[in-house]
């Protein structure tokens, strides 16, 4: 059987569906998920809310999710109001949705690669065309490279993604300042995807700072920022993603949100872990300590790293074999993620005993394949 068989979207046919193994290991460091589970109280809180909201379960929840937007708005900062916030089931669905309004038929969009490749997905999912723009070979992206390439394509979405997965690599405010600019001169719309942005070192600064920069002309700003509660939040499995822009551009993803397309349940869940926020937010300090001691014992090893921003480190293979070493670092019971880009492997920071493990794992790995 080949669902290919079936009637299918033609131009759905050379694609792949977006496969991360969901291997059953001991330690699975592959999806860049927190290594913490949420805290006792919170999980007590959370049995408590959704208690509370299965009592109105036969009714539709809020349908524009009022009260957790203005918790997250709150949560960011910024002067930001429930008015610029939306969210949705993870932020794929956000940047599902934003597809959908601002992407689709005859239209376009671009991406500084490698970056998240849901991205690309997203895009041939919603029939946007796909355009692979380039980073330079440290995975930064290049200010001037990123406008030419805006101003030849004339996409309808520029993506950029700080910090970068699976690079780790954050952006200067500058070059995304470069990017915005040059995308309004194209009538294009800028998505940050801030999925990491809690793990970034001091003194990153956020895309969220420009939203005011980015009105052109008294017309509503292009620039949307993206983040999720999957990563520092540890809450992956709850689905909860969200987005910050000018309140003109949550109307127009009104366009095409599923009515009540968020849960009661997940309102509820959102709305009582940001409550937790300050414990929750507590084990990223743990996480980055983790992400700092790969990229310090790697490097001791004489492997090539990239410098990150996120809980994840992405770093060179001696002799280039990444599958070979990636099997051998499963059988030690680690599972780590093998991108696709030829001599590279990322891993994701785990609790201090996961990141032990992986690290002797990897060692004994690379004496076996020496
Ligand atoms: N953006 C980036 C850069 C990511 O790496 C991920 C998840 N791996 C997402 C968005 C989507 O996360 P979620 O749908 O869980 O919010």
């Amino acid at each position: 059987m080949d669902y290919r068989d079936l009637p299918i979207r033609d131009d759905l046919r050379e694609l792949t569906p977006y496969g991360a193994p969901q291997i059953d290991v001991p330690y699975p460091l592959n999806t860049n998920e927190n290594p913490y589970g949420p805290p006792p109280e919170l999980v007590a809180d959370l049995a408590r809310a959704v208690t509370e909201a299965a009592t109105t379960l036969n009714r539709y929840p809020d349908r524009d999710a009022t009260d957790l937007r203005k918790d997250l708005a709150d949560y960011l900062g910024h002067g930001l109001t429930v008015g610029n916030v939306w969210a949705a089931n993870g932020s794929n669905e956000i940047l599902q949705q934003i597809l959908q309004v601002f992407g689709g038929p005859g239209r376009s969009a671009i991406g500084f690669e490698p970056s998240y490749s849901m991205h690309r997905l997203i895009a041939l999912a919603t029939a946007t065309e796909w355009i692979s723009g380039l980073r330079e070979g440290d995975y930064t992206l290049d200010a001037a490279k990123a406008v030419a390439a805006i101003e030849r394509h004339q996409p309808d979405i520029v993506f950029l993604t700080s910090p970068n997965n699976p690079t780790g690599t954050a952006m200067d405010l500058d070059v995304i300042r470069a990017v915005v600019k040059a995308a309004d001169g194209v009538g294009a719309m800028v998505v940050v995807d801030e999925a990491y942005f809690e793990f970034a070192r001091p003194g990153t600064p956020s895309a969220l700072t420009l939203l005011p920069e980015a009105v052109p002309d008294g017309k509503p700003g292009r620039l949307i920022v993206t983040r999720t509660m999957s990563k520092a939040f540890a809450m992956a499995g709850a689905r909860v993603g969200y987005l910050a822009a000018d309140p003109a551009v949550i109307d127009a993803l009104l366009l095409v949100r599923l009515p009540y397309h968020l849960s009661a349940l997940t309102q509820a869940a959102a709305r009582t872990a940001l409550k937790h926020v300050t414990a929750l937010l507590g084990t990223v300090d743990a996480v980055k300590a983790q992400r700092d001691r790969i990229v310090g014992e790697l490097t001791a090893l004489g492997l090539h790293v990239v410098p990150s921003d996120a809980n994840f480190v992405f770093f060179g293979v001696p002799g280039g074999d990444q599958k070979a070493l990636w099997q051998r670092v499963l059988d030690h019971g680690v599972l780590i993620r093998d991108v696709g880009i030829p001599g590279m492997l990322r891993v994701t920071a785990g609790t201090e005993s996961e990141t032990t493990a992986f690290l002797d794992a990897l060692k004994e790995s690379l004496a076996v394949l020496d």
